[in-house]
């Protein structure tokens, strides 16, 4: 019988992210030790910032601005610690999490989740989030006038969190964020800075690849590049840098 390549790609791939990102990178049997998020400690999201966050995402449950609000299942507002020094941001929906209402909880997500461990982190430290908060039809990119609608909810929930670092997953969310028509490539790897607003104090913020991008281009190489960009933003908060695997 003849078996189907999809699925031996999907089976390979997640045999080996499991081990790229929390073995191979690692050492086999350790899980990194948990950062100390020292910083984090001091940093307490005051009731009221919490209140708007949630009044952030009860907007986009509520919102009509774009067409995709008649098409969605759920908003998919963005989760994770108010407090975060990292925000990662990438590009939009998918079906799992137009299903469920959170981001990055297909196969991406799993992947994201190996990457955020493999730092030593867990997602609760961080916030995830997206430039759009509804799916687009069969997850087509974002259209221009769907990302002007939908960026102002972002927006607040940056100046709200007020992370050190942002991380930018894939072109359309480093693009926008950074207002760029650049490549991913040559974006990433590098720090940015996002600009708040006038007056206000800009953000770093680190491009990379996204993981459904990682998906469709599993070599060796790519993760690599994806794991020195994390690196670096581990270094910039001076967290440690877990040891051990590919070099
Ligand atoms: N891809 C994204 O960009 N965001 C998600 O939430 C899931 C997949």
């Amino acid at each position: 019988m003849q078996s189907n390549p999809d699925i031996n790609k999907a089976i390979r791939q997640h045999a080996e992210m499991a081990e790229f990102f929390s073995g191979g990178l690692m050492p086999k049997t350790e899980t990194p030790a948990p950062q100390p998020l020292k910083e984090t400690a001091s940093r307490v999201a005051s009731p009221e910032t919490v209140k708007e966050l949630e009044i952030i995402a009860e907007q986009t449950r509520q919102c009509g601005k774009c067409r995709l609000g008649s098409l969605r299942k759920n908003a998919v507002p963005g989760e994770g610690n108010p407090a975060a020094q990292i925000m990662f941001v990438g590009e939009g929906p998918g079906a799992d999490e137009d299903a469920q209402g959170r981001p990055f909880v297909g196969r991406a997500g799993q992947l994201l989740d190996k990457i955020i461990t493999a730092c030593g982190l867990k997602r609760r430290d961080v916030w995830i989030g997206n430039i759009i908060k509804c799916r687009p039809p069969e997850t087509r990119d974002p259209l221009p006038d769907e990302i002007i609608a939908c960026l102002p909810y972002l927006q607040r929930q940056i100046e709200l969190i007020n992370p050190e670092i942002i991380v930018a997953l894939g072109a359309h969310a480093a693009r926008t964020l950074l207002d760029s028509p650049k490549p991913i490539g040559q974006l990433r790897g590098i720090f940015h800075e996002y600009q708040p607003g006038i007056g206000k104090k800009p953000i770093k913020l680190m491009a990379t690849f996204h993981p459904a991008y990682l998906l469709r281009n599993y070599s060796d190489e790519n993760r690599r590049k994806v794991w020195e960009d994390m690196k670096k933003v581990l270094a910039e908060l001076g967290l440690s840098i877990p040891q051990g695997g590919k070099k």
